[in-house]
């Protein structure tokens, strides 16, 4: 014999409630069914919702009324078929409406609503729902649960009153262990119940027709328990919070129990133990697709080897904190804490005390804050009094995480693991607690980090089949549109083969800007961003520090003095960045180290491997050299691609302002040539590789020699272009020289230590004319070049050549620097 219930959303739908019937029929051909169902999806809602309102005297819930009533009518209407049937249940349920309408107009005339009206009210939809599938499933006899669930009054709660229920809920059923007449479906509304002493209706509390089928499983010694709900079974977390959960194939009873109780609402918690103690399976299926296996839990599992089964949570926590200097020396103060609270019906989830017995905190919902607080300040009042104690502190607004699996037992490291990941998220622990049967971990954060938590632990602890990196990208011009292309064709193959998810969570470009935590579609996001807000650099800076999202990059594709400033915010907000910006890493030392230094302590990343070179391994080369010992005495260097493209364009026909205008137009020059040609990018680049290399430099300490008079530079950059043409007859003139010498213009960056006093440098950049032989005299192109003389690389310096410029290197040197910080 099965017990099958439906909550809500499978009674919700026509869509679901036929779906529900084909799933019962099918099981009753074989064997006596129970079926046990809530109230149609959110009507339990709407029945509170509107005996509020004519609690206050509101009109409006007749309106309210008379929707509940339409929702049934047109859910009988499309789904029984038969007109005598249709018939009888109409005027089944249309009595129902006139009981509750009266009882509706009682509470909005004399503004009364005691908790009884309110329980009686709060019945309707399960007594509603169950006479619906009893007319819809065949053979469907509808019983009374409020005839065999009876409760009792317990520090002002309905508690089950498990014996007399189990004895009546065999009476009922007598009839289940008879040979079966017509394979009967037997359907009970859930949640509803009857108190033992004054007969008056009663329930099991929100959520609560898990409960009724699972006692009526556990007394009629069900072979199993069926959950039917929305969801393909239990999940690794709230698949509504995080996208990437996935069903767990298997739970045991204990960890089924933990995380319900922490706040998996897919079972209602106390429905598991009933079961548990006969040793009878639950099975959790969704209605919306029955093929799929679900989750079995059950006494024994089969060892998956994965230290953490699930991760839950409880929105709207409190903790409590229960203090004083010379706590220690009053006798029982916890014995005091718990029965002071359970005799005022306040739930304690969570429980932490220091071994110095100093303080306790101790974890309640947020409703029941005010009154815990109240009792707890009387109770300890005459401590408070002398001082011997603090008057409690209430944190409100708080969330409680808990992680478990029964493995944790058997594996070292997973708190570590738990609070190092939720520190370099910039997540504070304001309390934990880990009880020793080492199967839940559970730990108290402020409420607007808890989406953000349970995302990067569902990530960090390969409960995702998938880990997410969410980027956004900033500047989508040459460097950043390829980028973003790079990324929307690489996508699903790094999803596949790496199980690694990019998901682009903002775009911005010079007009506006788009954040999406559920990531961009990257096919549409010109159409998208022009959708999106005017840009305003720190209304973005703002937006994103709210969206608080984990695991996530901030990709600077511009060559913007504002966007670089915002590095700091970010990375102290436990975002890294990534620049193909080289403002940041070229400004003022002092910043340039404190962004370091921010990343560091932050436990994020602040990468620019492109801001020399492109996608040349150039700064991570010294990096790698510096961090083994070695010491970088000598640097020379092409770092200009636009420069040494100039000088390699230039000929007898094609003149010096000619060439500038073509490596504007092939994309490699900076947006403003003039950047290129006052050296100032190179100089840029030179400052990094040096500060790189160990030394502190500043921009102002580099020797320059140009080769472009510097009054060309002050005007505006349309006179700079007029002006241009005035430098090639010079230009040709010594050209020409150059030819004949067999030599050939290099603009060389160099930093060299003082062989006399190797804690000085000197850092230049300069226009050369190198001769034939020389490692720089062949560059082609826009290539980039650099030689480094190190303590171990002295009489052969080491060498790195490569494509020094151009989109497509540098956006996928940027997504190279993405790669370092999403494998990590
Ligand atoms: P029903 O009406 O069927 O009783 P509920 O809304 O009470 O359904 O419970 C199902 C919901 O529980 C799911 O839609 C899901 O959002 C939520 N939920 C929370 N935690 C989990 C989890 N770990 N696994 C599955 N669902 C969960
Ligand atoms: N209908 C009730 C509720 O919404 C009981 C249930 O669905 O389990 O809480
Ligand atoms: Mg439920």
């Amino acid at each position: 014999m099965k017990v099958l219930k439906f909550g809500g959303t499978s009674v919700g739908s026509v869509k679901s409630i036929l779906s529900l019937k084909e799933i019962v029929e099918t099981e009753a051909r074989t064997q006596p069914v129970v079926v046990v169902v809530s109230a149609l999806d959110g009507i339990t809602d709407k029945l509170l919702a509107t005996s509020q309102m004519a609690l206050k005297g509101d009109e409006k819930w007749r309106e309210e009324f008379d929707a509940i009533v339409t929702r049934h009518h047109q859910m009988i209407d499309t789904v029984i078929t038969d007109s005598q049937k249709r018939v009888d249940l109409f005027n089944k349920v249309d009595a129902l409406f006139d009981q509750l309408k009266s009882i509706y107009y009682g509470v909005f005339l004399i503004h009364d609503l005691s908790e009884k009206t309110q329980d009686a009210i709060v019945s309707y939809g399960e007594r509603l729902s169950s006479n619906i599938v009893a007319t819809l499933v065949k053979n469907g006899v509808r019983m009374n649960s409020r005839d065999f669930i009876r409760t009792e009054r317990k520090n002002g709660q309905h508690k089950l009153d498990s014996e007399l229920t189990a004895t009546l809920i065999r009476e009922s059923f007598a009839s289940l262990r008879q040979p079966q007449k017509n394979n009967t479906i037997y359907v009970v509304p859930g949640f509803i119940a009857r108190d033992r002493d004054s007969h008056e209706t009663t329930n099991l509390g929100r959520g609560g027709s898990d409960y009724t089928a699972a006692i009526i499983a556990a007394t009629l010694d069900a072979e199993i328990l069926e959950i039917w709900t929305d969801v393909d079974g239990f999940m690794t977390a709230d698949p509504k919070v995080i996208k990437s959960a996935y069903t767990i194939n298997e739970l045991s009873y204990i960890e089924a129990m933990e995380l319900c109780n922490f706040g998996a609402k897919v079972i209602y918690p106390p429905t598991i133990y009933p079961v548990c103690v006969k040793n009878i399976p639950i099975r959790v299926k969704n209605t919306f697709n029955p093929e799929h296996p679900g989750t079995l839990i059950k006494d024994k599992i089969d060892d998956d080897n994965k230290p953490i089964k699930g991760i839950s949570s409880i929105k709207g926590t409190t903790l409590i904190t229960v203090t004083g200097l010379s706590m220690v020396g009053v006798i029982g103060v916890n014995r005091r804490i718990f029965t002071t609270l359970a005799n005022k019906g306040i739930s304690v989830f969570m429980v932490s005390q220091a071994s110095s017995e100093n303080s306790t905190s101790i974890g309640v919902r947020d409703e029941d804050s005010e009154a815990a607080v109240e009792v707890l300040n009387e109770e300890f009042a005459k401590e408070i009094e002398t001082g011997a104690m603090f008057p409690m502190q209430a944190e409100n607004g708080r969330a409680t995480i808990a992680i478990v699996g029964e493995n944790m037992k058997h594996t070292p490291g997973i708190a570590g693991k738990l609070f190092g990941t939720l520190g370099r998220s910039g997540i504070s622990v304001i309390a934990c607690a880990q009880g020793a049967s080492e199967t839940n971990i559970s730990f108290v954060v402020d409420g607007k980090f808890l989406r953000k938590s349970l995302n990067v632990l569902h990530d960090s602890f390969f409960l995702s089949e998938y880990k997410v990196l969410n980027i956004f990208i900033c500047g989508i011009g040459t460097v950043g549109g390829m980028l973003l292309e790079q990324i929307r064709t690489q996508q699903q193959f790094l999803m596949q083969s790496r199980r690694l998810k990019l998901n682009v969570v903002g775009i911005s470009d010079v007009d506006n800007f788009v954040l999406d935590r559920d990531g961009i579609d990257l096919d549409n996001y010109e159409k998208i961003l022009r959708a999106g807000f005017a840009a305003n650099t720190n209304h973005m800076r703002d937006e994103i520090v709210k969206m608080n999202i984990f695991n996530s990059v901030f990709v600077d594709c511009t060559a913007s003095k504002q966007i670089a400033s915002l590095y700091q915010t970010f990375l102290e907000h436990n975002i890294s960045v990534v620049a193909a910006n080289k403002i940041a890493a070229s400004s003022d030392y002092d910043s340039y180290l404190k962004l370091k230094q921010t990343a560091r302590d932050r436990g994020v990343w602040f990468r620019y491997e492109t801001n020399v070179g492109a996608g040349l391994p150039i700064i991570g080369t010294i990096n790698d050299l510096c961090n083994s010992g070695d010491k970088i005495l000598k640097i020379e260097a092409i770092l200009s691609g636009t420069l040494n493209f100039i000088f390699n364009e230039i000929a007898g026909d094609v003149p010096f302002s000619e060439t500038v205008r073509r490596a504007k137009e092939q994309r490699y020059s900076e947006p403003d040539p003039r950047i290129d040609l006052s050296g100032t990018d190179v100089i840029r680049k030179l400052v990094i590789l040096t500060r790189e290399a160990g030394y502190k430099v500043e921009q102002t300490d580099v020797e320059k020699h140009l080769f472009v008079p510097d009054d060309f530079f002050e005007g505006s950059l349309d006179d700079f272009w007029k002006r241009l043409p005035e430098l090639d007859a010079d230009f040709e003139k010594r050209r020409k020289v150059l030819e004949s010498e067999n030599k050939r213009w290099r603009f060389v960056a160099t930093m060299e230590v003082n062989s006399d006093e190797p804690t000085t440098f000197k850092t230049s950049v300069a226009l050369k004319e190198v001769p034939y032989g020389h490692p720089f005299y062949g560059l082609e192109g826009s290539n980039n070049i650099v030689l480094l003389t190190t303590e171990r690389y002295k009489e052969y310096p080491m060498l790195i050549q490569g494509y020094g410029a151009g989109a497509a290197v540098t956006a996928a040197g940027v997504f190279a620097n993405i790669m370092s910080i999403a494998n990590i």
